[in-house]
């Protein structure tokens, strides 16, 4: 989302004549899009300040914005706190910057931390940044109403509004155009996409009694995947109460709308979600992947993100994230330990009473069932065909291509002369848990 973002901001600026630098010393401004999801996140940018810091130092021109969560999160205070900082502007405020950036280069501060109630900046084209030419994300909507209780980010991106489809399509279509491959529409919960003509606010379109015609997520899905049978479309991220039916069916009848979903669980302890206001218990959740299941088969791949340690969670409650895990058997996972952050839900109603030491172990023990499932998972690709789409050359050597399945496997396989396909066959010989190994199927 954050790198959406950025490659939004880059677009505002580019029209203001800037140009993007990849070398921060030789830099007028640079500007740190920031996440505040967990207390770490934030300590990264606090040191990444202080290098900057000796920028300046050679520097007079130079100036620093913060951008994201963490000025929406602190506002006024993190000008006061770190005094190298010129800018500060939240993410709905982003077509403001120009005139931001006049105040700083009167050598002034500037702040923006408006909150937006419908700003998707869905007229903007996004300057791609650090592109392969092959996949690009599209922003399909911002903020959230979900109030899980652990999380922040309400808080600092706001109400949940979706963006014009119609710009949505015409994005898309223009990266095909420009030869990309695939593309990933975002939004912190995709499923509740919804939009009209006249509102486009998810709380006011509930309430109004428009008669506009609405589009949903799965229609919107449906628009994307008509666009062009060689894009590739992803989404991310479903929420388990979200999810439909609708967008399943739609997974089912395009080949292109890829055969993978991230349905974030959390944890497997039912007392433990009610409390992180996730609105599923864990009988729940399981009934939406064997629905998934049946729908796409047991091929599609799937993935989630997990909390360890949250507040007063005992080692039974533990033991049911664990078990839940062996029953998806998921084919990757995103894992973390809980890191409370300041104003939300829980750190009101709660007290975050598990040690440090304690969660780190818990957190231990999933990366290493999750390490194993991965494996495990992977292990079943071998000797199947797959459609990959070539993301570039692998990392190690030239001599091999990079792809990735519809399921979301990287794949790593001898390149073959002569190759100007985007799209291959390969055969799976043999894999580890992160990565397939194989060869392209000559038919
Ligand atoms: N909207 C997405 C997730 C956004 S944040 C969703 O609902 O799934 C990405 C992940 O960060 C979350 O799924 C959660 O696992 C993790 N996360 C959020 N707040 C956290 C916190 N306070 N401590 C640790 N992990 C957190
Ligand atoms: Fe945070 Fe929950 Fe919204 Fe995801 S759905 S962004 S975890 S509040």
């Amino acid at each position: 989302m954050n790198f959406s973002d950025s490659e939004i901001v880059a677009s505002i600026l580019k029209n203001e004549g800037y140009e993007v630098n990849k070398n921060p010393e030789k830099s007028d401004l640079i500007l740190i899009n920031t996440c505040s999801i967990r207390e770490k996140a934030e300590e990264t940018v606090r040191k990444r300040l202080q290098l900057f810091n000796k920028y300046k130092k050679n520097n007079s021109n130079l100036k620093i914005g913060i951008l994201g969560c963490m000025a929406e999160r602190l506002k006024d205070k993190l000008l006061n706190e770190e005094k190298i900082v010129d800018l500060v502007a939240g993410p709905d405020s982003y077509r403001d910057l120009p005139k931001l950036l006049n105040t700083i280069n009167d050598n002034k501060k500037a702040i923006n931390t408006i909150l937006s109630l419908e700003e998707t900046y869905d007229n903007i084209i996004p300057l791609r940044l650090n592109s392969n030419g092959i996949n690009a994300y599209i922003s399909i909507m911002r903020g959230c109403d979900n109030m899980c209780s652990f999380c922040v980010v309400p808080f600092t991106r706001g109400r949940e509004r979706s963006r014009n489809p119609y710009t949505i399509i015409n994005e898309a279509k223009d990266l095909f155009k420009k030869g990309y491959k695939e593309v990933t529409l975002l939004g912190q919960n995709v499923d509740s996409y919804k939009w009209s003509k006249s509102i486009n606010n998810k709380k006011k379109l509930e309430k109004s009694s428009i008669s506009d015609e609405i589009i949903s997520f799965s229609n919107l899905l449906e628009m994307v995947a008509k666009i062009n049978p060689d894009l590739r479309i992803r989404f991310s991220t479903s929420h388990p109460k979200d999810i439909t039916n609708d967008v399943l069916k739609i997974i089912k009848k395009y080949e292109n709308v890829c055969n993978y979903i991230h349905l974030p669980a959390q944890s497997g302890n039912s007392r433990i979600l009610k409390m992180m206001n996730r609105t599923y218990d864990r009988p729940w959740y399981l009934n939406k992947i064997k629905n998934i299941k049946e729908v796409l088969g047991d091929d599609c791949g799937i993935s989630s993100d997990f909390i360890t340690g949250f507040c007063s969670e005992t080692e039974n409650e533990h033991e049911d994230t664990l078990s839940l895990m062996d029953e998806v058997i998921y084919d990757y996972s995103y894992m973390f330990y809980y890191s409370e952050r300041p104003g939300t839900m829980a750190q009101r109603k709660y007290n975050d009473d598990i040690s440090l030491e304690i969660k780190k172990r818990r957190l231990s023990e999933i990366i290493e069932k999750q390490n194993k499932h991965s494996l495990d998972r992977n292990n079943l690709s071998i000797g199947n065909r797959y459609k990959v789409l070539i993301e570039g050359n692998s990392k190690k050597s030239l001599n091999y291509l990079k792809g990735r399945t519809s399921e979301n496997k990287v794949v790593i396989f001898p390149k073959k002369t002569s190759l100007d396909k985007n799209y291959v066959d390969v055969e799976i010989k043999s894999c580890n848990s992160a990565t397939l190994f194989g060869e392209i199927c000559s038919k």
